[in-house]
């Protein structure tokens, strides 16, 4: 049978959609890229707004214009927390929960159309085994994303992740080297060590998430590794010291603040205050002054006031991080923040929205600084695609720029390094030096190839 997938959500998502697209091709069906016709259409669904049940609907009705009697599958969080809901949708015939998504096969033998659509959803509460799951970005084999991690133990007031995706679990600490040195044979130059509250990893032998670093540290990889997202209160002074002196691991965080308010913060249920923030920031960017620092934020939280509002602004606006990611607070069933919300009155629509514009400026502005002052200094990159419209190179530097550059053509993604030159718009126009090999980061002993 041909299967197409569609996933929508964060990295984990699409990292376990690799995974579910190698359980189809073991199982012998032809996987074809969605929007061309197949029998069996498989939809990976995010909870994380409200616009998850609507993008949902819009996927599976564009999914049946394309292939009128595919077999619809609905899994991912939204499917775990809302399978009624779900399997009310016309067309749907299955939805699978968390706990079922790489058993599809096994559970649907013959993926007929079905009249009443069945639920596969079991609780994930006390689910401990660990799924495995890697993807890679782009038609190239540049980056790699590796789960390590999965679940979270945390009550953010916010937040239905833990109920989708159940507690805290993590892949054998023994099976991380074998992992990475299969991708690094796969030929890729980049992997990112991908969860749900990633330096929470606790493995079954009982190694941290410090033990992980130390472990890519020791083991010396031909490639580059980043961290995705990962909780302040959990990113060690241990953990940035290593980064700081490591060839291998690349010098960008990304560091969910949430709220810049102290009170906000308490109603979120953040396991860390202002000041424990801010003296992180200071102290990766006093042993790491070229770290990117990323933060997400989330404007119109149900207790969040204009000053409210005012000091999340005026915190990020003097702390020396280089971009954010901005979310509107959106209501989600069944948690702490929307019974606030209902007490309240919650934010009105229009002041969420315009909190998020601001936000959105600042963080064009904070991105433009960094970008700046990065200008002058020779980076390695790690071409990923040649733009059609200008000829030039794009592609990210160890420490989070995105840069473009005039360069031979048969580059074959090998890692180069560039003079960054000057900003232009979103990204850094940067001189092209050489190609390297073997890969290091920040290892001077790295060694040119004369092309
Ligand atoms: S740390 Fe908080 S926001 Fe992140 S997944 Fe866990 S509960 Fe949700």
């Amino acid at each position: 049978m041909t299967v197409a997938l569609y996933t929508l959500g964060c990295k984990l998502n699409y990292a376990e959609t690799s995974q579910l697209q190698s359980m189809f091709e073991r199982e012998g069906h032809t996987v074809v890229p969605f929007g061309q016709p197949a029998d069996v259409v498989i939809i990976n669904t995010c909870t994380v707004t409200e616009n998850a049940d609507r993008e949902c609907r819009q996927i599976i009705r564009r999914a049946l214009r394309i292939s009128p009697k595919a077999f619809i599958g609905v899994t991912g969080c939204y499917a775990q927390l809302q399978p009624e809901e779900i399997a009310s949708i016309d067309g749907v015939d299955a939805v699978f929960g968390a706990q079922e998504k790489f058993r599809i096969t096994e559970l649907i033998g013959d993926f007929q159309k079905v009249d009443t659509p069945r639920c596969f959803v079991s609780d994930i509460g006390g689910v401990i085994d660990f799924a495995e799951a890697q993807s890679y970005e782009y038609d190239s084999r540049t980056r790699a994303f590796l789960k390590i991690q999965d679940g979270c133990n945390y009550k953010c007031s916010f937040c239905t992740i833990p109920r989708a995706r159940g507690r805290s679990r993590a892949i054998d600490f023994q099976r991380i080297p074998e992992k990475i040195r299969a991708l690094e044979a796969a030929g890729y130059h980049e992997i990112v060590l991908s969860g749900i509250n990633i330096g929470d990893y606790r493995a079954p032998s009982g190694e941290t998430f410090t033990d992980v670093i130390h472990l890519i540290e020791q083991m010396q990889p031909r490639l580059r590794i980043r961290i995705s997202s990962i909780e302040p209160n959990l990113l060690t002074q241990e953990i940035i010291e290593t980064i700081a002196q490591s060839s291998v691991l690349c010098p960008s965080f990304h560091i969910p603040l949430q709220s810049g308010s102290p009170e906000v913060l308490r109603h979120m249920r953040r396991r860390y205050n202002v000041e424990q923030y801010r003296d992180l920031i200071f102290r990766i960017k006093a042993s790491m002054p070229h770290a990117a620092i990323g933060a997400d934020v989330i404007v119109g939280f149900p207790t969040e006031t204009n000053v409210h509002f005012e000091e999340t602004y005026t915190f990020v606006e003097t702390l020396p991080i280089s971009y954010l990611h901005v979310f509107s607070y959106s209501e989600r069933d069944n948690t702490p923040a929307a019974e606030y919300s209902v007490r309240t009155g919650g934010v009105p629509m229009r002041q969420r929205a315009e909190r998020s514009r601001q936000l959105r400026l600042l963080s064009a502005e904070k991105k433009r600084q960094f970008y700046q002052s990065q200008c002058g200094t020779e980076r390695i990159v790690i071409p990923e695609q040649r733009n059609p419209k200008t000829g030039l190179w794009e592609g990210w530097t160890e420490n989070y720029i995105r840069v473009e550059f005039t360069a031979p053509s048969m580059l074959m993604q090998a890692p180069v390094r560039v003079l960054l030159q000057r900003t232009y718009g979103d990204i850094v126009q940067s001189d092209f030096l050489y190609t390297i090999s073997p890969y290091s980061v920040g290892n001077p002993s790295y060694i040119p190839i004369v092309l």
